[in-house]
């Protein structure tokens, strides 16, 4: 039952019928782990509390010096965390930071939101959703592997390619290192709004799970062109041969 704050202060998106009072009580008993590092983790992370999912996990507090111009204070260099500043701008959210880097996070997280691939494999074995995007100056991509899905395609179905997007440089702003498998480690350069227009993807793409997780939803490769924010949906065909879900606990 939202108390009388939660409802002022959720009030512009409870009023929509999308979500309603029972739909951000789901958020709020949601429990998200976001992997990753950089601008667009820090726009996720910042957008996951703003909507009130419940429960924010992450490898290790980290300094984003990009809230610090989001919150409306001053915060000394002890205050500086990302998740100190989390719990200040929701204090509805629980934040988690996961002290040891290669720790795997607890299995009662309700799906990964990932800038990065590394942790994908692991996720799909325990049938957990794993909504992953990547951006750089060129584009970004976005795709939602469903591991709680029978016969769904996986992040590992897709090609390198489709995976990495343009390989063509542009140095437009901040430094971003590229996630995907076949490009770790390779520094891409990307520019700041197109980080904060990912992280609200896949933020969107997060609470749509948690608020109807059984919705119909094609599995599909979204693709933005920069700085034309030209969007194509890609249909991703199931592998036969993909290691990863073509295995007979998912077949
Ligand atoms: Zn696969």
């Amino acid at each position: 039952m939202l108390e009388d704050v939660q409802i002022e202060r959720y009030s512009r998106q409870i009023i929509l019928p999308q979500v309603g009072g029972k739909g951000q009580e789901k958020l709020l008993r949601g429990q998200v782990y976001v992997d990753g590092d950089g601008l667009l983790t820090a726009a996720a992370l910042f957008y996951l509390a703003a909507a009130g999912v419940g429960t924010i996990g992450m490898a290790r507090a980290k300094a984003a010096p990009v809230f610090s111009a989001l919150v409306e204070q001053s915060l000394g260099p002890d205050e500086q965390s990302v998740a100190h500043i989390l719990r200040r701008l929701n204090p509805d959210c629980t934040i988690v930071t996961h002290t040891d880097e290669d720790e795997q996070p607890s299995h009662h997280y309700d799906l990964v939101l990932a800038t990065t691939d590394a942790l994908h494999d692991g996720w799909y074995a325990r049938h957990k959703p794993f909504v992953w995007g990547a951006a750089s100056g060129e584009g970004a991509r976005l795709f939602v592997s469903r591991g709680d899905r029978a016969g769904r395609p996986c992040l590992r179905c897709l090609s390198p390619e489709r995976v990495n997007g343009p390989s063509n440089r542009q140095a437009l702003g901040k430094e971003e290192t590229c996630p995907a498998s076949a490009g770790r480690g390779r520094t891409r350069f990307l520019f700041s709004p197109y980080a904060l227009f990912l992280g609200t993807q896949l933020v969107t793409e997060a609470l749509k799970i948690i608020l109807q997780p059984e919705a119909e939803s094609p599995p599909k490769l979204l693709a933005y062109t920069f700085p034309a924010f030209h969007c194509t949906e890609q249909t991703v065909e199931k592998n036969p041969h993909c290691p990863v879900c073509s295995t007979p606990a998912h077949d």
